[in-house]
């Protein structure tokens, strides 16, 4: 995968150790500490803050189930770097650029995959139709185990 962006040398690169944990593929995590290394791209983790303060968001927009810690992670570096910074995060995955619109931080895809509006979710027992705004284990009206994820609204971006 080729990209004008990966050869700039005035954008500065930035890994979560979260992120860096997660990949398994040895010639990938060769490659990757490499450039760690070579200084090519900064390890660091997410202050506390942000870290919460982006999981608070996460949940007010129904996002949070589908992101992982590493993904959280990624979202509150990026909130860090932003105060010094202008700063864009490089993911395909849409829960990530969905509260990316509410952070007002730019996001980009090596393979060019991107939402085309932004939604907030809640989350239905698929028997009593209960709405929730987080997935629970068990419905706490009736106990079912199964919820629907569905858009509590749209908006432009
Ligand atoms: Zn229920």
């Amino acid at each position: 995968m080729r990209s004008d962006k990966l050869t700039n040398p005035k954008i500065d690169f930035y890994i979560t150790n979260l992120i860096f944990a997660e990949i398994r593929n040895a010639s990938d995590r060769y490659l990757l500490q490499l450039l760690i290394d070579a200084s090519e791209i900064s390890l660091m983790s997410p202050s506390v803050s942000s870290l919460e303060y982006v999981k608070s968001l996460a949940l007010k927009m129904g996002n949070l189930n589908d992101l992982s810690d590493a993904d959280l992670s990624v979202l509150a570096l990026a909130l860090d770097i932003k105060q010094e910074r202008e700063v864009e995060i490089w993911s395909g995955d849409f829960d990530i650029q969905n509260v990316c619109t509410s952070l007002n931080i730019k996001y980009y895809d090596l393979l060019k995959r991107s939402i085309t509006e932004k939604r907030s979710f809640i989350w239905r027992c698929t028997a009593c139709k209960a709405v929730f705004q987080k997935k629970m284990d068990h419905c706490p009206e009736c106990g079912n185990i199964t919820f629907h994820r569905i858009v509590k609204q749209r908006s432009s971006i």
